[in-house]
């Protein structure tokens, strides 16, 4: 029987083709060596991966009708163990005997698979809602029955999915897709009549189609594919590779995405206007290629900024973009512009606002992506239901925005809840980088020439008595920021001046925890505000 395959020492699970390789590979290769592994295509099946002169070869072991299993085409056995056994003393088409099992690394435990955690709470949820049973009863009904209620559980289990759309035109599925952030590899499925589906993927901007068609077997394939028992199985195996499509299937489009509140991963912004070299060769913008829109959504030192459309060659973009202000176009304050476009343009990251390109027109003009809803903490001051989850969640995201700054050698030196604006309430990106420096090889930190306008509060000790900036000052920021995040948006140390505080920091007293702010994240506050 199948039952007790997992506490064998060469089964390994849910784990892929090139995955097996590595272990055989690691493992020595030598003649004969052999791992079962779960099937990723066949329900109940299994894969035999074996070494033979340098090569990997991978047999599937199917689950029969009768529950007896066998290689695709070969003699039938009670269980994967027996066909194992009887290949240790036949080759009988396979490519060698099988001679030495190759065991899993200690500590490892065979892989589960994706579906496994899913499909006990369907199973229980199916019987639960067809059978009116008491809590023994049902426990009773799901030993005995189920080989079939698994069965039923795995090809019924899309219509819980979110990428599955059920019975919609191909019409219809085109906005879908078409509608959300273009990003390739976005993908849904939808029912064509009783024995096929379709794959609708976006590919370059284009909505593809796949047929997928159930055989006699009831196996599902797209024409020339690979076949599988389920519709997720298939979702899987070419989420993790292309087989024959344009790409891999990177993001569902799901049933209910307009009635969420937009993800990080589900915006325009969070793909890299990078990422494709036709769009964005170089950091200018044309003039004729921007439409500035009325109304501002905000002002800074510089002038103001507008919030515009960017007609790229294949989509158009929605944008923010910075206009110095007219009396400055020689000055000072355009050189200053200029550097902060260039330190801008040498960062990617979902969590750091990017630069699309400079525009030089009526004025020098800074484009980069829009986050609409605007500064955290103004955010936080006007939204004061927000949860401390969602709270957690946004700081979250600067620290990962930050941790890349630090990777790449730049310290921000205004960190603080006005320089996060949000895409979505759960999406948040650091902003201006004004006052921010590249590190040279040499200096981990940066040595200021002299006292400017500075954002005190938000400032580590040395910072103000040696003009001393690193990334450990920015980590002294970012717990100031984390109080104004947990505080809702209030003002840190309020009605305090600079020297007042730098006084109360130097006696080794800090702020006081917002009100309602979890335990662990004042520690992590405090942590940020340690001296050194
Ligand atoms: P700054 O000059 O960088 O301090 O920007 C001034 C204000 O303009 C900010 O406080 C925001 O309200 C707004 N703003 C700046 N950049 C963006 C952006 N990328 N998306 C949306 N609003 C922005």
């Amino acid at each position: 029987m199948a039952d007790n395959v997992s506490s064998l020492p060469f089964f390994y699970g849910n784990i892929t083709r090139e995955e097996a390789e590595g272990y055989l590979r690691q493992g020595g290769m030598s003649n004969g060596s052999y791992l079962l592994r779960q099937s990723r295509n066949y329900l109940g099946g299994f894969a035999l991966s074996v070494s033979h002169v340098h090569k990997c070869y991978h047999y599937t072991i199917e689950q029969e009708a009768g529950n007896t299993y066998a290689i695709i085409g070969g003699k039938s056995h009670r269980g994967p163990v027996d066909v194992i056994d009887y290949h240790s003393q036949e080759t009988d088409g396979l490519v060698c005997l099988l001679k030495k099992p190759c065991n899993r690394p200690k500590n490892m435990q065979p892989k589960a698979g994706p579906f496994e955690d899913l499909k006990e709470k369907l199973i229980r949820e199916y019987v639960r809602q067809t059978w009116n049973l008491s809590e023994t009863e049902l426990e009773q009904a799901i030993i005995s029955q189920r080989p079939q209620l698994e069965k039923l559980i795995a090809t019924t289990a899309h219509e819980k999915m979110p990428w599955f759309h059920g019975k919609i035109s191909r019409e219809d599925s085109e906005p879908l897709l078409q509608n959300g952030p273009r990003i390739n590899g976005r993908f849904l499925i939808r029912q064509r009549d009783a024995s096929s589906y379709a794959l609708c993927l976006l590919h370059e901007g284009q909505a593809m189609h796949y047929r997928i068609d159930k055989d006699s077997s009831a196996k599902l394939s797209i024409p020339e594919g690979r076949k599988f028992d389920t519709l997720w199985q298939l979702v899987e195996h070419y989420s993790y590779k292309p087989d024959g499509l344009l790409c891999v299937l990177t993001q569902p489009c799901s049933r209910g995405d307009g009635d969420f509140e937009a993800m990080p991963m589900d915006t325009e912004v969070y793909e890299s206007p990078y990422a494709d070299p036709d769009e964005l060769r170089n950091s200018v913008v044309l003039r004729e290629h921007l439409i500035l829109e009325d109304g501002e959504l905000g002002s800074g030192n510089f002038g103001t900024v507008l919030k515009g459309t960017y007609k790229m060659k294949k989509a158009q973009k929605q944008v923010a973009v910075k206009i110095l202000k007219n009396s400055d176009n020689d000055g000072a304050m355009r050189d200053e512009m200029l550097r902060e476009a260039n330190l801008m343009q040498q960062l990617d990251n979902p969590y750091i606002v990017r630069m699309i390109g400079i525009c030089e027109s009526e004025n020098l003009m800074l484009v980069m992506e829009l986050a609409d809803l605007g500064p955290l903490n103004k955010f936080l001051q006007k939204n004061r239901y927000l949860s401390v989850k969602n709270i957690t969640e946004l700081v979250h995201q600067v620290s990962m925005g930050m941790k890349y700054l630090e990777e790449n050698n730049f310290v921000h030196r205004d960190l603080a809840a006005r320089n996060v604006l949000l895409v979505t309430q759960h999406y948040a990106k650091i902003s201006d980088f004004g006052l921010s420096k590249a590190l040279t090889e040499e200096e981990n930190y940066y040595k200021s020439k002299g006292h400017g306008k500075w954002p005190v509060k938000w400032y580590a000790p040395e910072c103000m008595n040696y003009l001393k900036f690193s990334s450990k000052s920015d980590v002294w920021s970012f717990g100031v920021l984390m109080w104004e995040a947990f505080s809702l948006g209030q003002k840190p140390y309020k009605g305090m001046k600079g020297n007042e505080v730098m006084q109360m920091i130097d006696s080794g007293r800090r702020m006081e925890p917002p009100a309602n702010c979890p335990d662990e994240m004042y520690d992590l506050m405090k942590k940020c505000w340690i001296f050194k």
